[in-house]
């Protein structure tokens, strides 16, 4: 049975419930590497029904919201079952990770999630307007015993055990406007949105043609990504001076939340990726459960130990 509906304060993040959309929440656009026009309904969920996609139509049977269904990390992430996939979900599941948004049946016409104006507000924006349930059970947030890393020739991503979820990413890139910048953000509700979550989706006008060809950035424009020109940026509205590192720090956050739960680690990333993030997010959930798993045999063993004392 449903509790009564009680909205959520901003500040999510550190929670300690897990929470839900209050009522269905209606995202239409055009996916930016398909081109293809439709709508994502997220509508509301039980506890412990974790975050999960369902198709309509053609589109058969769920996918839930995990590292391990994710097929494809090159240009976004695409989560797939057998018969469909489903495209470029980090800026709506880094939006779903501000909200603390743990249960969710996203209900989609369409195989790639659309990009709006190419950052993560309006995901965020739209399900705060339509409101977040506290589900009334606890929520516990993913802890690391020891460190988890992912190295690829000069690109690495580590997580940290750490008390808090905090980022230090690094990017440098051979492009005057992308050379050695790094930010440490501590990430509450409130940095998330104010330095996070607005930043957009940025591309090179070199690659745009060859991106073209290949079937990707159908749906792309001026309106819903930073475009770097050779020295400089097409674009003449930039939102933060760093507005690319900070879409690497929001596209990471979303690639972890493929977790589906808040995370306390400390991840230090360098030029890494969605490919990275993904076998990170692998590894972390393996490491965990691994963790998990030796806790409850001490546990069975002590217990065994103590009947043993008492003669049980
Ligand atoms: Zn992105």
């Amino acid at each position: 049975m449903m509790t009564a509906p009680k909205t959520l304060p901003i500040d999510r993040i550190g929670r300690e419930n897990r929470a839900t959309v209050d009522r269905e929440v209606l995202i239409e656009g055009t996916g930016i590497h398909t081109g293809e026009k439709g709508r994502i309904t997220l509508k509301p969920a039980e506890a412990g029904t974790g975050l999960i996609f369902k198709g309509t139509g053609s589109r058969i049977g769920d996918i839930p919201v995990s590292p391990f269904y994710a097929m494809d990390g090159v240009q976004a992430v695409t989560l797939g079952n057998r018969h469909w996939q489903i495209k470029t979900v980090e800026h709506l599941l880094c939006a779903m990770a501000a909200a603390g948004i743990s249960d969710c049946i996203m209900e989609t016409t369409m195989g790639e999630v659309p990009i709006l104006d190419g950052s993560s507000l309006p995901f965020y924006e739209k399900i705060i307007e339509g409101g977040v349930r506290d589900l009334g059970e606890p929520m516990e947030a993913l802890q690391l015993s020891n460190p988890v890393w992912v190295i690829e020739n000069d690109r690495y991503v580590v997580a940290l055990p750490s008390d808090h979820f905090k980022v230090t990413y690094t990017i440098d890139y051979p492009h005057p406007m992308l050379r050695g910048q790094t930010m440490t953000l501590g990430l509450n509700a409130e940095n998330l949105i104010e330095d996070v979550l607005p930043a957009r989706t940025f591309g090179f006008l070199r690659d745009v043609e060859e991106l073209r060809k290949r079937g990707l950035i159908q749906g792309g424009s001026l309106d819903n990504a930073v475009v770097l020109t050779e020295d400089g940026y097409l674009n003449d509205d930039l939102r933060f001076e760093d507005e690319c590192l900070r879409h690497k720090i929001l596209d990471l956050v979303g690639d972890l939340y493929l977790l589906g739960r808040p995370l306390k680690a400390h991840i230090v990333a360098f030029r890494a990726g969605h490919s990275l993030d993904i076998s990170l997010g692998k590894k972390i959930q393996t490491r965990i459960a691994m963790d998990e798993l030796a806790t409850r045999k001490d546990r069975i063993e002590q217990a065994r130990q103590a009947a043993v004392r008492t003669g049980v």
